[in-house]
């Protein structure tokens, strides 16, 4: 019986192949692949939401008090919300290893 698509190795896995489970997208740790991570400053964000609508991962998200974060489970860290957010509310910084 096949693994699951999760435990092959990156080299294991056929050119092209499709992960069968449609809607199983959730269940890959995508922030795994991160190297650096957004880190919000609330005292300069002004709420436009401009990182939630550009984040290409959809790890952007409303916290209660109306100021944004990002979800690390999913964040690639590839640091276009930092570059959108026009008030320098977000800042990359590196992954501690
Ligand atoms: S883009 Fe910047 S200012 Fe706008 S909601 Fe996001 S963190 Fe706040
Ligand atoms: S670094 Fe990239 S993936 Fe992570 S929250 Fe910002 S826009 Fe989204």
């Amino acid at each position: 019986m096949a693994k699951p698509m999760d435990q092959y190795k990156w080299h294991e896995l056929n050119v092209g192949c499709v992960i069968e489970e449609v809607g199983n997208a959730s269940e890959y740790l995508t922030g795994d692949w991160r190297s650096s991570k957004p880190v919000w400053n609330d005292s300069k964000c002004i709420k436009c939401g401009l990182c939630w609508l550009y984040c290409p991962d959809a790890a952007v998200f409303r916290k209660d008090d109306g100021f944004f974060t990002s979800n690390l489970n999913y964040c690639k860290g590839c640091g276009i919300c930092a570059k959108e957010c026009k008030p320098g509310a977000i800042s990359m910084v590196e992954e501690e290893r």
